[in-house]
């Protein structure tokens, strides 16, 4: 007799964890869950590295919400280290204040400057356009050209392998404009990591008696091996339907880490690099964590492309994509047995937060339906 579960889940990230432990946990279903990967966590998963530093292994993540029902959920599993995320710019031989803002703008000049005159300076710049169609418009439409070009145009390209004007408005709108002195890189209201790491947390998350979890499991294997009621699926979508409907485009990464002996490398957590190097960010990430050490660990990140053999990091959001996941959109709407949720599996730019709140409305449905 093959092995017999309520649930199959495939991916063992936010998607697949919170809504296996809701499932076991609050309806009392058993949970196989699989990850082709060596670890839990998806991409939010961090480790600590040969000299003692707690790192990201796939890019830093900043969690940050303004849901509290999300931060309830989480805090069953976490205590948290609160931390105002900062980023820098370096472009032409100095670092900046990024998002823009005043004090961006009284580097810019050189000298004092004040709220008035920075919003006075934009409205000049500013190109008028009154509903931006993609990430260049919508930049030019913010703060003209010449930051534009400074800190959005080469960066994006970088990241994305595509012109600003070949992505989503949202992409680079993503990043606010202020004329004040607020540096935070996000203003949602809660900002902060888990005390002890991601990793800690989605083994508490995962830790009960009807979640049965299997790493280095690709879903055709489990499939193939068990029995079960209903399928919870994380990855990406085209994949699922072995890309009969054509590939989903997605960018991946190389992560590049390095260790200094001393404490610290750089003057933020994260420097981004829009005008230099291949890279397009450096992380490091312990100003954020918090540890104390006498060394430090940073690493460096280079944008991809997707294929055989790299991880898929990124959907692209631009005009041509959604088009193409439409298809697939429909195909999985039909699906009784199967439920998509996550990143990958509903080719959507979430974070962490998005996708807690989406897995317990997931939960919610599938409770009521059963
Ligand atoms: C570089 C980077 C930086 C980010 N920074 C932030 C940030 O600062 N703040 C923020 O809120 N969010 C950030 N995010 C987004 C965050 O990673 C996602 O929102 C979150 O991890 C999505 O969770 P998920 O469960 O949908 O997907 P994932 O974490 O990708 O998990 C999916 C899992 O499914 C597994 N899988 C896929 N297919 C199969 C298969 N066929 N068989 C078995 N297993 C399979 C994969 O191995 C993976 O572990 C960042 C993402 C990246 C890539």
């Amino acid at each position: 007799m093959p092995e017999s579960y309520d649930y199959l889940i495939v991916g063992a990230g936010f998607a697949g964890s919170v809504l296996a432990e809701r499932l076991a946990e609050g309806s009392g279903k058993t949970c196989l869950m699989v990850d082709r990967r060596e670890h839990i966590a998806g991409n939010a998963y961090d480790r600590t590295d040969e000299a003692g530093i707690l790192i990201h292994a796939y890019g830093p993540h900043y969690f940050r919400t303004n849901s509290d029902k999300v931060v309830d959920y989480l805090s069953r599993f976490t205590k948290w280290h609160h931390v105002t995320y900062q980023v820098l710019v370096w472009t032409g031989g100095k670092y900046w204040q990024f998002p823009i803002n005043l004090n961006t703008f009284e580097e810019y000049l050189g000298r004092a400057s004040s709220t008035e005159e920075m919003e006075a300076t934009l409205a000049k710049w500013r190109v008028p356009i009154s509903q931006p169609k993609n990430s260049e418009e919508m930049v030019l439409s913010q703060v003209g050209r010449e930051f534009y070009e400074m800190f959005f145009r080469n960066y994006t390209t970088k990241q994305w392998r595509r012109d600003p004007s070949q992505l989503d408005a949202a992409v680079c709108g993503r990043i606010p404009v202020r004329t004040d002195r607020d540096n935070r890189f996000v203003t949602e209201k809660f900002q902060a990591l888990p005390q002890d790491g991601y990793t800690a947390m989605f083994e508490r998350i995962l830790k009960h008696p009807r979640i049965t979890l299997r790493l280095k499991t690709d879903y055709r294997e489990a499939r193939a091996q068990v029995k079960y009621r209903h399928l919870i699926y994380t990855g990406m979508i085209d994949e699922f339907y072995d890309f009969t409907e054509g590939r989903l485009p997605y960018r991946s990464m190389r992560f590049e880490a390095e260790t200094f002996q001393r404490e610290f490398f750089q003057p933020a957590m994260q420097v981004n690099y829009p005008n230099d190097f291949d890279y397009t960010r450096v992380v490091e990430i312990k100003h954020a964590t918090g540890q104390k050490s006498p060394v430090t660990t940073i690493v460096r990140e280079y944008p991809e492309d997707f294929g055989p053999g790299k991880e898929a990091y990124y959907p692209i959001p631009a005009p041509d994509t959604k088009v193409l996941y439409q298809k697939y959109a429909e195909r999985a709407e039909r699906e009784k047995q199967v439920t998509f949720v996550g990143r990958l599996a509903t080719y959507r730019y979430y974070n962490m937060d998005q996708v807690v709140a989406m897995a317990l409305t997931e939960y919610d449905k599938l409770r009521t339906a059963v």
